[in-house]
C-alpha cells in the first residue's frame, strides 16, 4: 500500500511527539537562530522532507511545546541518565567526537514516549546559515535532523557506502547537503510509519 491514508487516531496519538527547547548555553553564533533550525529539522523528520522528490507525507507531528529550564538527561560522557517524561533539546558538554546525542524512550508499541537531545557546546562550532568563509563549523539543522531520526527509530547506516544519507554517522564541516533526507532515510521512516 502506498497511499497517504492515515487513521485519525494515529495522527492524534502515536505519531505525535512534543518537544521543548532549552537555549541556555547555546553558542553565540547560533543562539538567536537555533530554535528555528531545530524546528525545521524536526519538521523534516516528521514529514519526511527529502532531496529525492519523494512524497513528504508522513503522518507524524513534532510539536514544539515551548521553552524550558529542564536539561536533556544525557551525561557529558554521552550516556542516557534518566527519563522525566519531558522531551528536551538542550546544550552541554559531550565527548569531542559527538556533535549531538539522542536518548529516546519508546512505548511498547514502538512510538516515542520521550526523547532528549544534547548538542555539544564545548568542542564543536556551529552555524545555521552557511558562512561564506566556513572552515570548521557544523550545520545545526543537519545534526538535529540526524538526532531526530534516531528518535524516530532509525539507526546509523554504513559510512563507507551511505555517506550521503542523513543517518550516516559522520558529518563534514561546512556541509548542508544532508539537511533534507536521502532516499534511504526516507525509506526507513516509511517503514517505521507503516508498523
Ligand atoms: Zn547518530
Amino acid at each position: 500500500m502506498c497511499g497517504p491514508l492515515v487513521r485519525p487516531a494515529e495522527l492524534a496519538g502515536g505519531h505525535s511527539h512534543t518537544w521543548y527547547y532549552n537555549g541556555a548555553g547555546a553558542p553565540a553564533a547560533v543562539a538567536g537562530t537555533a530554535l528555528n533550525a531545530i524546528t525545521s529539522a524536526s519538521n523534516t523528520v516528521a514529514k519526511g522532507l527529502n532531496r529525492c522528490g519523494l512524497p513528504a507525507d508522513l503522518p507524524t507531528v513534532y510539536q514544539y511545546a515551548g521553552a524550558t529550564t529542564a536539561k536533556a538527561q544525557i551525561s557529558a560522557e554521552a550516556t542516557c541518565t534518566g527519563n522525566d517524561g519531558r522531551s528536551v533539546t538542550s546544550w552541554g558538554a559531550l565527548p569531542p567526537k559527538y556533535l549531538g546525542y539522542a536518548c529516546t524512550y519508546f512505548r511498547s508499541n514502538g512510538t516515542v514516549l520521550a526523547a532528549d537531545v544534547l548538542l555539544d557546546n564545548v568542542a564543536n562550532a556551529w552555524f545555521t546559515t552557511l558562512p561564506a568563509n566556513c572552515r570548521l563549523a557544523y550545520d545545526l539543522e543537519t545534526t538535529v535532523a540526524h538526532e531526530r531520526l534516531h528518535t524516530a527509530g532509525l539507526a546509523h547506516v554504513d559510512q563507507a557506502t551511505s555517506a550521503t544519507q542523513t543517518m550516516a554517522p559522520s558529518s563534514r564541516p561546512c556541509d548542508t547537503s544532508r539537511r533534507l533526507l536521502g532516499a534511504g532515510d526516507h525509506a526507513g521512516l516509511k517503514a517505521l510509519a507503516a508498523r
